[in-house]
């Protein structure tokens, strides 16, 4: 199709549709367009940034008629941050986006339809939810400090200290290193020539607990480049709750933001929480559930699904600091748990010991690897009673990252032939992928329950149950 669209060109929109990323989709002469902010429901003028063959991108300048999901956001920055995507839809509006996102890429890349799913579980305030938030730091071009959060897929920093989905408190952790930082005339990281100190600011809340972390990640090798540090723990202790002030060390050239080592500047080198009535030890690497009330929800749903008696034998793969698996431990027999990140196995066997859970066992390594490898060995122990249950466990839980499992390891988990697979995805697209090969390998979805952990983005999770054919 040939437009007379141009760039720069203003055209009128009426929303119709949301794409993956939360952006609006309109039509003007049949030319689609995709606008950043706007909402299904809303007429809007829009201004066209970049066209191609048959879509273009374009830039929401004024809502001519606001949809009746529009509302006012809460955060000042929220159309600058690239932390929220929709931010400016009713939450239940947001819910019902998700909740048909899910079972579209259930039907549509997974194949399926005879399923149960659930009403999405949303949380009853949205907001100040988030346990851990990781701030960048910069300077504007008069060399003043800048903290705040990226702009939408740059580098660009948006000054903002309050942001309302997190913990109220990290407005005051980082104001007060700004002030020491400007004090001691310590340098914020320049990513574009590789220098200057301080990277990011790493905040970690206890939710229960009330305990606060703080990890100032520096490119520098030694915890000497903060000079007069007693100067920023003594002020971060004046506040209520402060547990931990860390400093992490990453001199790579790197979009990662935490490097491997981490030293105390004061106090302990964890923080600790609670799910239900396990408590866990956090370390500043550690992956952990970043919304603590909706992860009650989601363990709660996953422990019903793996549908646990005492007896059972239970892998948790993909485990972190052993979240899940210790939730399991105390309902089954016997819990291995596999993560990638040494340090989060640390705090997994850690977190064990000092909740007396002491059936759990943890592998370090990719669960692509490890699972067969000792599917492998096992399997020429089967006289061994324990080889045999190891290899052939009850129920598999998997809770990968949002690139999914390999399949290398969805085939093992087919030869181990548990009852029941209990699948928890923060990505639904993959998830659809990775169910589509487990139904046709021996395995009907039975259950489907989305659980939104991140309000104002586009992002959900899910918990899925599925049970092995006879
Ligand atoms: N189940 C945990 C963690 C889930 S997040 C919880 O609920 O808290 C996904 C975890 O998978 C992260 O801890 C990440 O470090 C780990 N991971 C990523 N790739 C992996 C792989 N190939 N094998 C094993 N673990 C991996």
């Amino acid at each position: 199709m040939k437009s007379e669209f141009k760039k720069d060109d203003c055209v009128t929109l009426h929303i119709e549709d949301i794409g993956t990323g939360g952006e609006g989709i309109g039509k003007a002469d049949g030319f689609t367009f995709f606008v950043k902010d706007a909402i299904v429901g809303d007429v809007i003028e829009a201004k066209i940034m970049k066209l191609k063959k048959n879509y273009g991108y374009a830039r929401l300048m004024k809502v001519l008629t606001p949809s009746k999901d529009r509302v006012e956001p809460k955060c000042p920055v929220a159309r600058q941050c690239g932390g929220c995507q929709i931010q400016e839809m009713r939450y239940e509006a947001q819910l019902a986006f998700k909740q048909k996102m899910v079972q579209n890429n259930l039907e549509r890349i997974g194949g399926l339809s005879d399923f149960e799913m659930y009403p999405v579980i949303g949380m009853e305030t949205p907001y100040a939810y988030r346990n851990k938030a990781q701030f960048p730091v910069g300077e504007d071009k008069d060399g003043n400090i800048v903290i705040g959060f990226y702009a939408g897929r740059t580098h660009h920093i948006v000054e903002q200290t309050d942001c309302c989905i997190g913990a109220p408190e990290n407005g005051e952790v980082l104001r007060k290193v700004k002030a020491y930082m400007q004090k001691n005339q310590i340098r914020p990281y320049n990513e574009e020539h590789h220098s200057g100190i301080v990277r990011h600011i790493l905040i970690r809340t206890g939710y229960h607990t009330k305990e606060i972390m703080v990890c100032l990640i520096v490119n520098a090798a030694k915890a000497s480049c903060l000079k007069n540090a007693e100067q920023l723990t003594e002020s971060l202790r004046e506040m209520d709750g402060m547990t931990s002030v860390m400093v992490n060390f990453n001199t790579e050239k790197t979009n990662v933001i935490l490097g491997k080592k981490s030293e105390v500047l004061w106090g302990q080198p964890y923080i600790e929480d609670f799910i239900g009535d396990v408590k866990y030890q956090i370390s500043p690497q550690s992956f952990f559930q970043v919304n603590p009330m909706q992860t009650e929800k989601l363990y709660a749903k996953a422990l019903e699904y793996a549908g646990l008696t005492g007896n059972e034998t239970v892998w948790d793969l993909y485990c972190g600091i052993g979240t899940i698996s210790l939730f399991l431990a105390k309902n089954a027999r016997k819990v291995y748990g596999v993560e990638i990140v040494p340090q989060a196995i640390e705090d997994a066997r850690n977190n064990a010991k000092r909740n007396g859970i002491d059936n759990a066992e943890f592998f370090v390594g990719k669960a692509e690897e490890v699972v067969p490898a000792f599917y492998e060995k096992a399997l020429k122990q089967v006289q061994d009673s324990e080889a045999g249950k190891s290899i052939h466990p009850d129920v598999v839980v998997v809770d990968p990252p949002r690139k999914g499992c390999e399949e290398i390891l969805l085939e093992t988990i087919v030869k181990m032939q548990p009852q029941r697979i209990v699948y928890v995805s923060c990505d639904s697209a993959t998830l659809a992928r990775d169910l589509k090969f487990l139904s046709a390998n021996g395995y009907a979805v039975k259950k489907v329950q989305p659980v939104d952990q991140f309000g104002h983005s586009v992002h959900i999770e899910t918990v899925v149950l599925l049970s092995q054919l006879k």
